[in-house]
């Protein structure tokens, strides 16, 4: 992270930039990590900021072309001496916004997980519909039982992945918030559900034929939206780097 903020009396000064903001160009207010700390190279030195867009100096790039989930915009947005009152500083205090972020990425990568199931629904509900319907050597697609085998295979994806966000929010919920397992549960839930919707939009996309890769049918659309989900907030490596240091660290 290279993005800076420098104290100057009652002020910090911002300068640096992010790529890949969504909605960027719709926000009121931004969540800024900046460094606070010169020269320093690691969590420590990472300081959390809120900066109302129209902030002097705070602009915008344009609005990125992106494979998918055209539903979200995403912008690069720069900060070219934005000053902020120290006000700003989320928690008060230097160096705590690494700490900051994590706690809001646990909430979102376990949204990201609810989010993969219900699309990867989405998909076998419209494969299901599909295969009914689509006549192959006179019979329909549903009554293959291979194809009944790739359903199959997706329906139990799906399933698994429901049962470990369920247990992993359970815990968010009664602890108020992720410690300890439930961190490396909800890296599992990102990464079993993000992997699990790749798998079963390829699957859904395989079983509709030529039709699957036509532009205007939905599993087209959605193989698409599909991928992002292992890549950000996290991805895959990343979660198999935070359960797998979980595990040998303790
Ligand atoms: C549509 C979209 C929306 C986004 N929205 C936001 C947003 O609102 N806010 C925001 O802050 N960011 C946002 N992002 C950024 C997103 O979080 C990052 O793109 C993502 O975390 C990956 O980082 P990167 O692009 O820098 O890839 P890199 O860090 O360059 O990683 C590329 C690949 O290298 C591998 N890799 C990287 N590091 C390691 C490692 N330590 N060990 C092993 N393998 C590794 C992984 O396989 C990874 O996929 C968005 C991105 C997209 C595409």
């Amino acid at each position: 992270m290279r993005t800076h903020a420098r104290r100057e009396g009652d002020d910090f000064v911002i300068n640096g930039a992010k790529r890949y903001i969504s909605n960027a160009r719709q926000a009121q207010v931004f969540i800024v990590m900046a460094r606070t700390e010169p020269g320093s190279r690691d969590a420590a030195g990472i300081s959390a900021f809120i900066v109302p867009a129209g902030t002097p100096g705070l602009t915008c790039g344009p609005t990125d072309r992106k494979m998918g989930q055209d539903g979200a915009e995403t912008a690069e947005v720069f900060f070219d001496n934005v000053r902020v009152p120290a006000s700003a500083l989320i928690g008060g205090r230097e160096g705590g916004g690494f700490k900051t972020a994590m706690r809001g990425i646990n909430y979102a990568r376990l949204h990201v997980a609810v989010t993969c199931v219900g699309q990867a629904r989405r998909l076998l509900d419209e494969t299901v519909a599909y295969v009914k319907q689509r006549q192959q050597f006179g019979q329909p697609l549903a009554e293959f039982q291979l194809v009944q085998a790739h359903l199959a295979d997706s329906r139990a994806d799906v399933q698994a992945a429901r049962s470990m966000i369920l247990e992993a929010a359970r815990a968010f919920d009664t602890d108020g918030e992720a410690k300890g397992e439930t961190i490396t549960d909800i890296a599992c839930c990102k990464l079993f559900s993000s992997e699990m919707l790749g798998r079963v939009a390829d699957r859904a996309v395989q079983l509709h034929g030529g039709a699957g890769y036509m532009r205007g049918m939905v599993v087209e659309q959605l193989f698409r939206d599909a991928r992002l989900f292992r890549i950000f907030e996290g991805a895959s490596d990343i979660q198999r780097l935070v359960i797998g240091r979980s595990m040998v660290r303790g």
